[in-house]
This record gives structure tokens, sequence and C-alpha cells, in this order.
């Protein structure tokens, strides 16, 4: 140590960034969560790959990734994918490195990824598996969900049947996760959330200096 850089106060440690992943079924109110965790941007949002078209609105590379099914193919051939899943008969992917390098960087990274992806991350061993907080978010009611689908209006009635049907298996997982919110009104489900970042941030382990 020289004698222009004093110790480390415990309190200004560098730590290691956290791996929070959210998964819900659609219409559970995930994507307004989303917004609004984004309002008050300590994390970054990771950016996944898909196949799928994007929605009137939606961003190439603020949204998604919008891939061809080729260029896809050929991430996965590469090895990049963090973690990769067919959901609604679209390929959706996480990309390694860029979730990596954030993660050893001291970067909390928030990911949205399906119950799929998320159980192939708990599969993993090492920083990533070891950043991991993974949070359920579902609704009160099957009701509720066909209730916000339909209000949402953005999905054929064919594409609602088959998120509608996804979403029953899907909400079988959230004993699986850390965390589970039962949906409520936007701004109750910005602060579950954001109290589950805060106190995750506060655990000892995740403290440790690197
Ligand atoms: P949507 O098409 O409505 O944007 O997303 C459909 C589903 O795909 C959501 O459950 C979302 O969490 C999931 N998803 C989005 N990106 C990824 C990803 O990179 N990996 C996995 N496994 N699922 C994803």
């Amino acid at each position: 140590m020289n004698a222009t850089a004093p110790a480390p106060h415990p309190g200004t440690t560098r730590r290691r960034g956290i791996l929070f992943v959210l998964s819900a079924p659609s219409g559970a109110g995930k994507s307004t969560l989303l917004r609004l965790l984004q309002n008050e941007p300590d994390f970054e949002y990771s950016v996944s790959c898909t196949t799928r078209e994007p929605r009137p609105g939606e961003v190439n590379g603020r949204d998604y990734h919008f891939l061809t099914r080729a260029e896809f193919e050929s991430h996965l051939a590469a090895g990049d994918f963090l973690e990769h899943a067919l959901v609604h008969g679209n390929q959706y992917g996480t990309l390694r490195s860029a979730v990596l390098e954030k993660i050893e960087a001291g970067t909390d990274v928030l990911l949205d990824i399906d119950v799929q992806g998320a159980e192939r991350i708990r599969n993993e061993q090492g920083p990533i598996r070891d950043a991991l907080v993974d949070v359920f978010l579902m609704p009160d009611s099957m009701a509720t969900l066909q209730h916000r689908l339909q209000k949402r209006g953005t999905e054929s009635p064919e594409q609602m049947a088959l998120r509608l049907r996804n979403a029953a298996a899907e909400m079988e997982a959230w004993p699986r996760y850390a965390y589970r919110i039962i949906s409520g009104l936007p701004e109750e489900d910005a602060t579950n959330f954001r109290a589950i970042m805060r106190a995750e941030r506060l655990r000892s382990r995740n403290q440790r200096i690197l």
C-alpha cells in the first residue's frame, strides 16, 4: 500500500455485482415493474436476444436484440449464451460475456428471463451462480392474469391462449425462487422489489472486498 492510498473504509468496499433475476408469467405486471425500476437505474438491465418480432414501440438494442433465427443459432453454436430457452415458440437468450463483465466490475445486473432460464442459472457454478438473487412475480389468480392480458391487447387470440396455458405451468415454479412477490399496484411491486434489492445489498456476503 502506498502513502497516498489509505486503507479502504469497510463501508466503501468494492463488491461483486448482484445478479437479480426476475421471472413472471406474461400479464403479471412485469413490464410495468421493470419500467418503474428503471426510473432509478442503480443497476444495468441485461438486454436479451430474441427471434420474436418486435412489438410496436419496441427498440432494437434497448428492449431486445432482435435476431434472425440464423443469427441466434450462430451465437448458440459459439457458446455465447449464459442461458437460452424456447418461450411461446420463440428463442430467447442472455449473452454470458455481458453479464459476467458487469458482475465482476461490481455492477448489479437485472435479468428478465423465464423459468427455464432461471433454472439454467441455478445450475451454473462459479461467480454467476454466487451472484444470483431470483425473484418471481405472479398474480393472485389466473382470472387476474387473463384480465390483464386482455387489457394489454398485444397478443392474437392464439398467442393469448398459449401464454395462458404456459402461465399456469410457469407459476408452479415459484417455490424454486428465493423471493416471491404477489403483484398488486405497480408502485407496490416496485417497493417490494426495491426492498429485496436493498436487503441483498446489505448482506455481508455481498459486501466482500474484491
Ligand atoms: P416477451 O416476448 O413477452 O418479451 O417475453 C416472453 C418471455 O420470455 C418472458 O417470460 C421473458 O421473461 C422471457 N425472456 C426474455 N428474455 C429472455 C432470455 O434472455 N432468456 C429466457 N430464458 N427468457 C427470456
